[in-house]
């Protein structure tokens, strides 16, 4: 596997705190906060601080400890925006895209939650 990262993305700048964001949650190796563009009451974005193009680029190189990192902290996003099923929200959407079929336009990794609203079906049947 071989990705190239450009550390000028949207992203990047905001992890360098040279663009600000509405942060949701902090950790180690995680940074959530508020699409500026929501499509849903609930539309956060999970990142990695890490220097990771997508999600295979992350599952296959990112170490143990940020892996666990990011998913702890999607999980406590989830609980904080009460769209956690097993804390009686409504649930949620995790969403990734990767690459040019699924339109992905920051090429940092970033995972969508949505929620706050029935989000239909997970694809529109529309060509
Ligand atoms: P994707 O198409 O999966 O790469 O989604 C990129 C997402 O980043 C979109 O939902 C945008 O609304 C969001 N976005 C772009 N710039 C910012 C920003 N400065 N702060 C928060 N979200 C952003």
């Amino acid at each position: 596997m071989s990705y190239t990262y450009d550390d000028q993305n949207i992203f990047a700048k905001i992890l360098r705190g040279e663009i600000p964001n509405q942060t949701v949650l902090e950790t180690e190796h995680t940074l959530a906060f508020n699409d500026i563009q929501p499509l849903a009451p609930v539309h956060v974005l999970v990142i990695p601080k890490g220097a990771y193009v997508n999600h295979d680029h992350f599952s296959s190189e990112a170490s143990d400890a940020e892996i666990a990192d990011f998913a702890r902290a999607t999980a406590e996003v989830c609980r904080i925006k009460g769209v956690s099923p097993g804390e009686g929200g409504n649930g949620f959407r995790a969403i990734s895209n990767a690459g040019i079929d699924a339109v992905q336009e920051v090429p940092h990794f970033h995972l969508h939650i949505l929620g706050g609203r029935p989000l239909g079906r997970m694809l529109s049947m529309a060509k």
